[in-house]
């Protein structure tokens, strides 16, 4: 079920685009919503749903002084996240130019309070080696970040490899990589229930349609489909991540999985928790001027999955 509608008691307790460049443009070109913007959209909901398991993902890794690596950090839209968590340093990149850039200005703009020392960089963190920015002899991360956008880095083994060997190489030992992916398998038991290659209701749609793949089933690399997200993501290129090649890659870069869980089950999981229950109330992901998540973006939050891997010592 998703989240009951608000009241006391309840709290008491891109088209054929697939290359890097494309992907950067597409995220350069997207405009920046102001905060009151972003707290009326149709996808308010899910937004900040999204963002409530980041938090619970960010506050079960991170400690107190501890190294981030952000890889896909976008405009920024964790940094306050990180500075909850008392990180001691941050270094953040992204393919997208203009989005370090936005990133850098959201962190100027951090009270001194829950500020920490950063770094960004623009950067292909998939496709190319980390190490032309940042050598691994100088760096190791204790925690490192993919939020919703490893996916990407699937288009090709090469691309996964690459990806792979840039975050094993700069986690230190015993180290957490966190992130947050589409499930490949709703994705198509969505399509086969369907019986069509395009889907989807009034808040996303996804389009095999307009791929040539050659089957339904889910290959081990570069099964493409368009994504949208309502004032989020239009009409971009991803790509399914088949779990059982990503775990085995993985496992072979050095990194053991911890969980992976869809975010209904974390949603189930974790509301039973008390501190997840308080950050899920101070983050407002429902109260009295928005008291329910919509049935659709329910649907859409359910595509998703929490993933979290360590480093073999
Ligand atoms: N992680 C941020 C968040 O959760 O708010 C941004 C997520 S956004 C949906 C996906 C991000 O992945 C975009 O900022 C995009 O530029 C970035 N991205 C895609 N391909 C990339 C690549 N090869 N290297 C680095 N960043 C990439």
């Amino acid at each position: 079920p998703r989240p009951e509608p608000f009241h006391d008691e309840a709290l008491a307790h891109k088209p054929c685009k697939s290359s890097a460049e494309q992907v950067a443009e597409h995220y350069n070109t997207r405009r920046e919503l102001g905060m009151v913007e972003r707290l009326r959209t149709r996808i308010t909901g899910l937004r900040v749903f999204n963002n409530w398991v980041k938090s619970l993902l960010i506050n079960s890794h991170a400690f107190p002084g501890c190294k981030v690596l952000d890889l896909g950090c976008g405009k920024g839209g964790d940094l306050r996240k990180w500075g909850y968590a008392q990180i001691g340093e941050y270094v953040g990149m992204d393919i997208a130019q203009v989005s370090v850039e936005q990133a850098e200005a959201r962190y100027n703009e951090m009270g001194m309070l829950t500020r920490f020392p950063a770094r960004f960089y623009a950067q292909d963190c998939y496709g190319e080696p980390l190490e032309k920015t940042l050598r691994p002899v100088d760096y190791q991360a204790n925690l490192i970040s993919t939020q919703f956008c490893l996916h990407y880095a699937f288009e090709s083994e090469k691309k996964a490899r690459q990806t792979m060997l840039n975050i094993s190489s700069h986690l230190a030992p015993g180290g957490a990589f966190i992130c947050t992916i589409p499930n490949a398998n709703w994705l198509v038991k969505r399509m086969r229930e369907e019986k069509s290659k395009s889907y989807g209701n009034s808040v996303y749609r996804v389009e095999f349609s307009k791929y040539s793949n050659s089957d339904e089933r889910i290959s081990r690399y570069g099964v493409a489909y368009a994504f949208t997200l309502d004032e989020a993501v239009e009409d971009c290129t991803e790509y399914l991540v088949h779990m059982p090649s990503f775990i085995q890659l993985a496992q072979e870069y050095g990194l053991e999985l911890l969980y992976c869980k869809p975010f209904h089950e974390l949603y189930q999981q974790s509301i039973c928790n008390q501190k997840a229950l308080e950050l899920f109330q101070r983050m407002r992901v429902v109260d009295e001027s928005r008291p329910e998540i919509s049935a659709d973006e329910w649907e859409a939050v359910g595509i998703y999955l929490a993933i979290a891997f360590t480093k073999r010592q």
